[in-house]
Order: structure tokens, then sequence, then C-alpha cells
């Protein structure tokens, strides 16, 4: 049969042609000129870092002197950055007594980069945000600093010169934020794995393009790679049909840290920044021409509950998906701009990708991107992106987490079992989608953000993205001085401006710490990376271990590198509450919620010893974040989906009973080697390997344990099978099913013959119990029961081999 080419692959195998020649004729006549950039841009950092006695490889400070803004001297910004950081109590006390320039509205990216802007202008600049700083879209984030690879595709294949522009933007303002924080932000290789030959070429054009249109912001040239060294670095990937792949680079950071980082560095360069202050109505006043303007916001300390006014010549409403909930504050009955949209993250172990290459598929089923990257010891997958309501707690459904993992298997190796149970988070991040309104089609998301100016002088900026936050602030500011004729100092002067920590950051301060401190070297590492000069103060802040090592920096939970000297550091930098710790000041929430709730308790005594909380305090802040983790980070997902016991009361006392026989020991939870037990005690063979699938099918938490819930759950999915036959329940248990199915038509033969009430469907007492609802089903002598199955005569203690190893 003669091969068929679409009209599609042809224009791709053309375009290939073509862009693989104008890559080549660019690459011929750029590359000289970039390099020698290069090594311009080399030798006067060098030549800074020389004169203040730091590290060669410190950031970039010829960036300070850019065109557009005044010069900003490197010892002038780092005196800065030793500026006290003010109590929270005087900053609303500031926000009460005095007048400001300016007000942005909302602590994310976008608000942050504006107040820093501002600030560092000479204005007079103040900030609110209703949770804490980086709670909203903006710790949720894939993380990366990114032109966007796709855009550019996009822009060629269209000739579309806006969308060029953007990337273009991008790109540089890529540059810029891996330079002003390097200790946060770091260039991070993707691999592109390619199936098919004619996509090389194609996707080597487009990802030379990338590095071409980045010019001399480029973070490092892009690759071709032969199949086996693709196998070699991402030994995960799957191997049948793999062509080869390419590696380009883009950025990576720790989005929340760095949300946190421009608030505190804004503070730092003097502006009245508050969390936990939130916004309820705007204060208008009609100027000399009759005109009514914004001149200030009533808001609210949503922790102590007190009322005042914020008075400012200018109000910007930076919030995100809350975007038209502000703009309808400055005018009722306003055509929305904002369609917000769901963007899902699941976090799966470290072992799933290499520690330091990223995977990036090109081409879902939904015909979106999907990023699977190595960052902060785990693994993140995703997104996803499905129109949703704007939500102060946006939830992952159980849905966006399958479909996710189902097109990760597509790209991962046989080998490489993705197991629903492996997933150690998951959340949800809103895309404040835009329109212009200032374009008469205001149903098209507009490709960039828009900044509105509206009569009464409110100003709105929205849209964009993570990576441009900085000129999306600058051309914020730019706006607001005209509008409302504000007199700044200077001009925009953030490119190149250092954020808190990043200067006296070297690569090699970490090493200081485990020498100086006696701190344990991944500790370090993470301090270092993740508050960069300021880690010395953080270390200061730790109680001694007692041990002989470490010296200092007892972890919050053994299996991560964070520490309780940093939950003190995260109170100075105004972390009011616990959940602030967990999800934005640590990661812990985002890289294991299960992690994240065993540690919940040391961080909430911790706290209140640095803010004298009473013992309800404490209640109610565990409370308050553990329904965090239940609802925003997956923790409860599998338990609160639709998973419904569809069991007879007597079914559950049956299966309580079976589940307390083989939990002997009366754990609370059976092991494997329970299972092991059982099965050899009913004569079922069964290999480790399937021992091993069913402790992994219903083991939701991870823990390599069963226990109760888990059980009646499994149960519950075999009996779904076993009736309906379908096999496609949402977990999948059917090979799980096979080995036990027998068990429970078994179980339900024994339940007739005992008569223990007629079987359900038929039974008048049908449960339709909820997982956390079945102890309220059991009769209290049940619960009192040690079960009906005797203990099984003890079997000869098999050497039990340490539980871990069943996982
Ligand atoms: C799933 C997903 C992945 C993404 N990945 C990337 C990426 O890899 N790279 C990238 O560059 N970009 C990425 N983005 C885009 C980027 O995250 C967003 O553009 C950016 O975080 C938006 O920041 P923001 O400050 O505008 O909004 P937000 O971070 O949501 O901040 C708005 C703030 O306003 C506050 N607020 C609301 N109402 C009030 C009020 N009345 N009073 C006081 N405060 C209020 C909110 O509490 C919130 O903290 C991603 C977005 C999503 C959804």
């Amino acid at each position: 049969m003669r091969p068929r080419l679409s009209v599609r692959t042809l224009k791709r195998l053309l375009f290939a042609g073509a862009a693989v020649g104008g890559v080549g004729a660019v690459i011929v006549t750029v590359v000289p000129e970039v390099a020698s950039r290069f090594h311009e841009i080399e030798a006067s950092y060098s030549k800074m870092a020389e004169k203040v006695g730091l590290d060669k490889r410190l950031p970039n400070t010829s960036l300070m002197e850019q065109p557009s803004g005044s010069v900003m001297a490197f010892e002038d910004q780092r005196k800065q950055m030793y500026n006290p950081l003010p109590p929270r109590k005087d900053i609303l006390k500031s926000l009460e007594e005095e007048e400001f320039d300016i007000l942005v509205i909302g602590g994310g990216a976008t608000g942050t980069g504006v107040a820093l802007d501002a600030v560092t202008r000479g204005l007079k600049t103040s900030l609110v945000e209703k949770f804490d700083f980086a709670s909203g879209t903006s710790s949720r984030s894939t993380k990366l600093i990114h032109g966007g690879v796709r855009y550019l595709q996009k822009a060629i294949f269209n000739l579309d010169i806006e969308q060029y522009r953007m990337v273009k933007e991008s790109l540089t303002e890529r540059a810029n934020l891996l330079n002003i924080a390097p200790h946060l932000a770091s260039s991070f290789p993707i691999m592109l794995p390619v199936y098919k030959w004619w996509q090389l070429p194609y996707y080597w054009a487009g990802i030379k393009m990338y590095d071409v249109v980045a010019g001399r912001q480029v973070l490092k040239p892009s690759y071709i790679l032969s199949k086996t060294k693709a196998l070699e670095l991402f030994p995960m990937l799957k191997k049948d049909k793999l062509v080869g792949a390419l590696v380009y680079y883009d950025g990576q950071h720790d989005d929340a840290r760095m949300n946190v980082s421009l608030a505190i560095t804004a503070v730092r360069y003097g502006a009245s920044v508050a969390n936990y202050t939130e916004v309820v109505s705007l204060l208008k006043t009609t100027d000399d021409d009759g005109k009514e303007r914004v001149t200030g916001a009533h808001v609210k300390d949503r922790l102590s509950g007190r009322e005042w006014d914020i008075k400012a010549k200018c109000v910007i409403n930076a919030t995100g998906p809350y975007t038209d909930r502000i703009r309808t504050l400055g005018k009722e009955n306003i055509k929305k701009i904002c369609q917000p949209s769901s963007g899902v993250h699941v976090v799966l172990p470290d072992y799933y990708s290499p520690e330091s290459m990223g995977l990036l598929d090109p081409s879902t089923s939904d015909g979106r991107v999907i990023f699977f990257l190595p960052w902060q010891k785990v693994t993140v997958a995703g997104t996803t992106d499905r129109p949703c309501d704007v939500s102060d707690y946006p939830q992952p459904s159980e849905d966006e987490i399958q479909f996710i993992l189902k097109e990760i298997r597509n790209y991962l190796s046989p080998d490489v079992e993705v197991r629903r149970g492996d997933v150690l988070s998951a959340w949800s991040g809103i895309r404040p989608l835009v329109s212009d309104p200032n374009k008469s089609d205001t149903q098209s998301i507009a490709r960039n953000h828009i900044i509105e100016v509206a009569d009464n002088k409110l100003i709105t900026i929205a849209g964009g993205k993570w990576t441009t936050y900085r000129s999306m602030a600058e051309e914020t500011v730019d706006r607001a001085v005209i509008a409302c004729g504000l007199q700044p100092a200077q001009k925009c002067c953030t490119k190149g401006l250092l954020l808190d920590g990043a200067h006296g950051w070297s690569p090699t301060l970490f090493i200081r710490l485990v020498q100086d401190f006696g701190v344990e070297n991944q500790v370090a590492q993470h301090l270092a990376a993740t508050y960069g000069d300021k880690s010395f103060k953080v270390a200061k802040m730790c109680n001694l271990t007692g041990k002989r090592w470490p010296v200092l920096g007892k972890r919050l939970h053994e299996e991560y590198a964070y520490i309780e000297g940093e939950v003190k550091y995260a109170v100075r930098e105004y972390a009011c509450r616990a959940v602030d710790v967990l999800a934005r000041r640590t990661r812990l929430a985002f890289t294991n919620v299960f992690a994240a709730k065993e540690a919940l308790p040391r961080i909430v005594d911790i706290m209140a010893q640095e803010l004298g909380w009473s013992e309800e305090r404490k209640k109610e802040e565990l409370e308050h974040a553990d329904l965090f983790l239940r609802r925003e980070m997956g923790l409860d997902i599998k338990q609160t989906s639709d998973v419904r016991l569809n069991f007879s009361k007597d079914e559950i006392n049956q299966y309580v009973k079976r589940f307390k026989s083989l939990d002997y020991q009366n754990k609370g939870f059976i092991t494997i080697n329970d299972l092991r037990r059982y099965f050899k005690k009913i004569g079922e063979r069964v290999s480790e390997d399937q021992l091993h699938d069913i402790l992994s099918e219903v083991d939701l938490n991870r823990n390599a344990q069963v226990d109760l819930g888990e059980f009646l759950q499994l149960l519950n999915a075999l009996r779904k099978i076993a009736e309906d036959n379908r096999g496609d329940t949402d977990i999948d248990y059917r090979r799980i099913a096979q080995l036990m199915t027998i068990r429970v038509i078994q179980m339900r033969h024994r339940t007739r013959n005992r008569n223990f009430g007629e079987e359900h469907p038929q039974s008048g007492f049908v449960a339709d119990a909820t997982l956390t609802g079945y102890h309220e089903q059991l009769d209290p002598v049940d619960k009192q029961d040690e079960g009906e199955d005797a203990p099984p005569e003890a079997d000869p203690p098999e050497a039990d081999p340490p539980e871990a190893e069943t996982n």
C-alpha cells in the first residue's frame, strides 16, 4: 500500500524543511554574535563580583544598568535588603494612618510585582492580600519560567507577530528572573521525546528557533539526542518506536517562595504590605470636574476582624481570578472580562523522573501539552484546562487526576507502573484568562495580559503569566503614573533589581552552612536555594538537635529537608496561619500531603510559641490546615469522591470482622505479611507480585498498610465488579478482582448461610454509606467484638521482612 501523506503532514514536512534551512542560516549569522555578547556579559559580571568580593557566579549585576530606569548601585541595593522587617501590627498601623500614592489589591505575583516596581520608583506604596502571599494561582503554577515553545510554534505557523513579540518578551523576562533571584530559579533541561522520524527535524527547527529568538538571553543551547542517549538520560521513557529526542532549556523556580520574596523585597524598600487584609469595598470621591474617582479601599483584617479605610491616589486591582469582583466594586453592571479556567497538577514520587531532566508531551489527547518535571525532590505532572468557577478553595477532581495519569502512561515505559496510589498530592490553580475590555469582541481571550484604566481611575492588571510579572508591573505603574498624576522619583528600575536573599548568594553558600552551623548537607542546600544569603538567619533560629550530627536543623518531617527553624523565620516574614507554613513558606503540602499532615502538629506548636497562641487557637489551626489538605491538596480525594459503600449493615459488620481477623495483632491495619498469611491459610496461591499489586491498588495513602477504610473500599469495588462484570471502576481493580472475586463470593455465601439478613440489593436495609460513615453503621456490640474469626493459629512467624520492603 502506498503511504499517504495528509495535508497536515505535508505542511509539517514543508515547514520542517524550510525551518531547518532558515534556522541554519540564522544560526550561522547569529551564533557568533550571541557568543560574543555572552562573553561581554560574563566579563562585566565577573568584574562586579570581584569588586564586591563575591563568588564569580553571582547574579549578573550588569543588568542593573537599564536604559529604562536609573541605576541602583549594588551596595545600595544590598543595604536595603538588611532593612529590618517591621512587625505586621506596625504595617497595619501605617495602612490606617498614612496616605499612599498607590494601593495594590492582591498579593500574587502580579500584585507584589507592581508593589515592588512602585516603591522602587519612590512612590509611597501599599498592598493588601486577603489570605497569604501566593495563596492564589501564583503558588499553583507549573513552576516554569518560560517563553512558551508552543506559542512560538503558533507564531510561526500563523505568521502572528503579536504572538512572536509575546514569546520574545517572555524570554527576556525569563533571563531577568533567573538573574535577580539566582538562588530561587535556575535553568532547566526539558526533553521532548520523538516517536516519528519526520517530527525530528520539525521539532528540532522549533526549538532552535526558540534559542534564536532568545538571542543573547538564551539559557543554554538546545540539542538533539539519539534514542540510546535519550534513554540513558531518561530511563523511564517508553522505548517502543522512540526515534530520538530533543532537549531545550527553560527556567524553573519555587513559585510561592519567589512570590513571598517579591513581597518581602517590597517591604524592605519601604512598602506597607499586609497579608490577611481583604478589600471589602472601594472608597470613592468626586473630583472638581464632578467625576467619580476611586481613592482608596475599605479593608478588613481577616485575623482580628477589624475594619478601616486605606487612602490612596491610585488603586490597582491585581486580583487574578477575582478581577471582575473588584472591577464591580468600582462600577456595578460592567461587562465581565475574566474567564476562569482550572489547571490541575499531580505530584508523584521522585523515582518517576530523573533528577534533572523534565519531559514535555507536546500533544495530549485533548490537544494540550503536559509537563512532567522533577521539582523539590518529587515529580510534578500537569496540567489540565477546564472552565471553572472562581473559588477561594480550588479543588482537584478525580477525573482530572486520572486524565493526567493516563497521559503520562503514554510516555513512560510499561515497566513504570503509573499508579493512582503513588499520587502524593494534587492541586488546582485558577487561570485568570481575560478578554480585552477595550476590544469590541470581548468573548475572545487576550493572548497576553490586559491593563484597563476605568473612568473612575481604578486600574486593573490581569492575565499574562508568572514569567512576565515584572514587565506587566512596569507597564501598569507607567499607566498609573499618567492616569493618576503621580510623581515618581525615578523611572522603573526593577530590571536587574535583585530580590531579597540574592545579594550575598553564591552556588557554594550551602557549604558554609554545613561548616559553620553543622547543618546536614541536604538541608543546607535547601536553605541556600530558598533563602539565599538569608539562610544564615534561618540557621541562627534553629535549636540544637542534641546530637553529634547534625548540630542544628531538626527536620519537620524525616523525609524532607524542611527544618523547624524555618517556621520561626516564616513568622518573621508574616506567616500568620499554619497553612501558610505548610503550603507556601515550605512546600510540604504541595510535595507530599501525607507528610504535611504528619508535620502539622509540630508546625502548630512552634507557631504557638512564636505567636502566643492559646490551646483553642491551636485546635482551630489544626482543623483549618487539615481541611486545606483534604480539600485543596487531594488528601481525601478518594474518600470524598463518589466511592460509596454499597453494603448492608450486616455485610459491613461481617467485613469488619474479617478485617479484624486478618489484623489479629490488633494494629488497626493489615500489611502485606497479613495478606500473605491470609492467602496461605485459605490455600490460595498468590505470587509476591500479585500481593504487591493488591497492596499498591488499595493502599491509597501509600503507607504500605491497608486500614479498615481501604479494605472496605477494596471489597466494595470487588462487589461492583462481581455484580455488573464491568471491570472499569474508577480505580483499576481488575488484577485484584481476578485474585479476590472468589473470596468475595465465598464471603457472600457465608453471609447468606448464616442468615445475617437478606442480601443486597433485595435487603430492606441497604447501607449506602460513605467511607467515613461506616463506623456509625456498626452495632455497639460489634464495635467491641474482637471478631468472629479466631486469630489464625500462629503461623510460624516468618522472618518478617521490614514492612517498608512491601512498597
Ligand atoms: C495551572 C497553571 C499553571 C501555570 N503555569 C505557569 C508556568 O509554568 N509559568 C508561568 O509563567 N505562568 C504559569 N501560570 C500562570 C501564572 O501562574 C499566573 O499568571 C499568575 O500566577 C497570576 O498571578 P496573579 O497575581 O495575577 O493572580 P493570583 O496569584 O491569583 O493573585 C491574586 C491575589 O489576589 C487576592 N485577592 C483577591 N481578592 C482580594 C481582595 N478582595 N482583597 C485582597 N486580596 C484579594 C487573592 O487572594 C490572590 O492571592 C500558570 C497558571 C495556572 C493556572
